[in-house]
């Protein structure tokens, strides 16, 4: 079946009908702007359930999304949207880019949940951007900006509920949204150990992406730890059709 597009991680197809797309979740891994490559055997499985189960989740608590619903192991369908070429990023512990661009140790705790924006641009490699440069450019308009930090937000505090109950901190997580046809903005792209930082309440072992970033081991059987206590909490009901 023709692609409409092949990024990193995912493939997407064209759907049953207009206004629809399929999503397939490869196990390709990318790191540090695709400098670091490799194949993390079931990884596309984790994240197209794993990323269904907390669509529905947040849709139900009133967030809107891309989701319609889960196709198969590794595929989902979903409304086409056009991408607001930004990348929302939420923190609430320091850790990553964060800590090594302003010198801190990863695991302090915020006084309140950071939002930074990155421009999606893969030739510039992604720049944080301020807002107001994204307005200027035309990225986004006011109103959708203000809506971007108020979903992000509320979003943020529903997913950290979330993991809390299944003993997972949320230290940070990267967000993406999109334009429906008719211009309202839907939370898009995915949300997965490759998209979140997750460390095990207690030990603060890390349970995502940054094993593999880091070369810890024991990659696979994070992601599918992670799996399993999403699917073990109240959201396990499967809608494949
Ligand atoms: O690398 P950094 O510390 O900025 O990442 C913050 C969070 O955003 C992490 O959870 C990371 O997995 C996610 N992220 C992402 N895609 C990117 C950059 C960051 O999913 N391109």
């Amino acid at each position: 079946m023709e692609k409409l597009y092949e990024g990193k991680a995912k493939i997407i197809y064209p759907g049953p009908e207009a206004g629809l797309v399929r999503v397939y979740f490869k196990d390709d891994a990318t790191a540090f702007n695709g400098q670091k490559r490799a194949s993390i055997a079931g990884k596309g499985v984790v994240n197209n359930q794993v990323s269904a189960a907390l669509f529905r989740y947040l849709e139900d608590q009133g967030v809107p999304t891309h989701f319609v619903r889960q196709l198969s192991e590794r595929e989902m369908l979903v409304k086409k949207v056009h991408i607001v070429p930004l990348e929302v990023i939420v923190r609430n512990r320091t850790a990553g880019t964060f800590s090594r661009r302003y010198g801190v140790e990863e695991g302090r705790v915020l006084p309140k949940p950071l939002l930074e924006f990155s421009y999606k641009n893969d030739a510039l490699g992604d720049p944080l951007i301020y807002p107001e440069a994204a307005l200027a450019l035309g990225l986004l308009s006011e109103a959708e900006l203000e809506r971007i930090r108020a979903l992000a937000l509320q979003i943020n505090t529903l997913l950290k509920d979330y993991f809390a109950q299944r003993n997972l901190e949320l230290v940070d997580f990267k967000l993406e949204f999109g334009r429906l046809a008719d211009g309202r903005l839907v939370l898009a792209d995915e949300i997965s150990p490759d998209t979140m930082r997750l460390w095990e309440m207690g030990t603060g072992e890390k349970m995502d992406k940054d094993r593999f970033r880091r070369d810890l081991g024991g990659v696979e059987e994070a992601y599918q730890e992670v799996l399993r206590r999403v699917l073990a909490g109240v959201y396990t009901k499967s809608d494949y059709e």
